[in-house]
């Protein structure tokens, strides 16, 4: 009944546009962070979580916000969480510059002797012990999907088949996790996603080819047809996993 689920869930997602599995993976991330939104206040789990992170992502801090000003207006969430985070950083804070101190005393000393120890540069200082939980999401559904496109790919639906060939397929990230999970396990399926993405890439070139060449002035009084004006978008597509529509006039502030 779950994988029944994950394939209809999947299908409406060929509908959309962009990469599927970026989509699907998306779409739970915002559903967990949702979640955890509501819990935030009441399950001391869910909190530890988040501690043991140091919080969200900058990606999925911005979703977490943006979700809790859609849905209850005062971001009590947001500070409850954040409040606790910013003790427990600066406690943290604290107790590395104690043992810097520390340390700087031990080396004065044994520089008095002469002696003279290496400090390698640490990986330790704040060091999260766990993944942003939104990026752990996004992780487990990547991998889930992939399984499930892979599954259904072997079975040859061809309804599925024809919708996934309707639709902007799956991104340069996503073929790259697809094959390095799926290679042996999935021979049909992988063979399938690496002839598909050739031909499509082909295509693409072929009519970006085109737009180069009729943007030359010589060949100016040539027009571009509709699948030369889009090819370059669709790579974008293949490179990004954003759906087409992202690649505007618009530059994103930092
Ligand atoms: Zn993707
Ligand atoms: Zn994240």
């Amino acid at each position: 009944m779950a994988f029944a689920l994950s394939i209809v869930k999947l299908t409406e997602a060929l509908g959309k546009p962009g990469c599927v599995v970026c989509r699907m993976e998306n779409d739970a991330a915002t559903h967990s962070l949702t979640s955890l939104l509501w819990e935030s206040t009441t399950d001391p789990q869910s909190r530890a979580m988040i501690n043991r992170a140091y919080g969200f992502c900058p990606k999925h801090l911005r979703n977490f916000v943006a979700i809790e000003l859609s849905k209850s207006g005062p971001t009590i969430g947001t500070n409850l969480i954040y409040e606790l985070l910013a003790k427990n950083i600066a406690a943290d804070l604290g107790s590395i510059e104690r043992t810097a101190k520390v340390n700087r005393k031990l080396r004065d000393f044994l520089a008095k002797f002469n002696i003279h120890l290496s400090y390698p540069r640490t990986n330790s200082i704040l060091k999260p012990s766990e993944p942003c939980p939104g990026c752990e999401t996004v992780r487990i559904t990547g991998e889930n999907t992939l399984s499930t496109l892979c599954e259904v790919i072997t079975r040859e639906d061809e309804k599925f088949l024809s919708a996934y060939e309707q639709s902007d397929g799956i991104c340069l990230h996503h073929l790259r996790m697809g094959l390095e999970m799926y290679l042996v396990e999935y021979p049909q399926a992988t063979d399938y996603l690496i002839q598909d993405t050739i031909k499509r890439l082909g295509e693409n070139r072929e009519h970006m080819l085109e737009f180069i060449r009729k943007n030359n002035w010589k060949y100016k009084g040539e027009e571009l047809s509709p699948e030369e004006r889009v090819a370059w978008i669709k790579t974008m597509t293949f490179f990004s996993g954003y759906d087409g529509k992202r690649f505007d006039h618009h530059v994103d502030e930092v």
